[in-house]
């Protein structure tokens, strides 16, 4: 039945971790803040598809700071000529990060929790030499890629 398989894939989630289900970065659709949103860079991104979008500075991948929503570019005027910076920096949509080996039911239980439903997925890069921690970016993970995880159970 498909309730069956629902419960399966629910229980298989448990020994799965982010990275296993996340896009990987090399086909995130980011933007830098430096974006200018004028009517060709709009059409652009929403011919895209997605609802939202990393947004990075000072031209480093690594350095998200912002979540762009599609719909802050609904009531622009593509005349104004505003950054990508400045519409973000009015609406402010937190940018959520998690570890690629967290397990999928923490993350799910996060997302039940928070009200975004998108993170950006970090990786420790190994430093032998004491000193403090670094990470990179190596993706991103919605809801829907767990929900897809479930799903697709036999
Ligand atoms: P929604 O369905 O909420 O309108 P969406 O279609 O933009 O949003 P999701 O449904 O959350 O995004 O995710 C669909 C897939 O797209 C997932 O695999 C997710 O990892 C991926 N995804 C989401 N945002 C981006 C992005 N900016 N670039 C590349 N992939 C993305
Ligand atoms: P909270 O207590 O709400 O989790 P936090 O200050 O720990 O807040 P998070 O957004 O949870 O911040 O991020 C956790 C970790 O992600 C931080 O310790 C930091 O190392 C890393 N981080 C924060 N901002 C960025 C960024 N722009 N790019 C890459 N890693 C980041």
């Amino acid at each position: 039945s498909n309730e069956l398989k629902i419960a399966v894939g629910a229980m298989e989630i448990a020994d799965k971790v982010v990275k296993d289900v996340m896009t990987k970065i090399e086909d995130v659709f980011m933007l830098p803040d430096t974006t200018i949103l004028n009517a060709k860079t709009v059409m652009e991104i929403v011919k895209m598809g997605y609802t939202r979008i990393p947004v990075y500075q000072f031209g480093d991948k690594n350095n998200v700071t912002d979540m762009l929503f599609v719909k802050d570019l609904a009531l622009l005027d593509p005349d104004d000529n505003f950054t990508v910076k400045t519409v973000c920096g009015y609406h402010k949509h937190p940018v959520k990060f998690v570890m690629n080996d967290t397990p999928l039911p923490n993350l799910l239980e996060a997302f039940k929790k928070g009200e975004g439903h998108l993170a950006m997925v970090k990786r420790l890069i190994n430093t032998d030499d004491g000193h403090d921690p670094s990470y990179e970016l190596v993706g991103v993970v919605t809801l829907e890629d767990i929900v897809e995880e479930i799903l697709q159970a036999e």
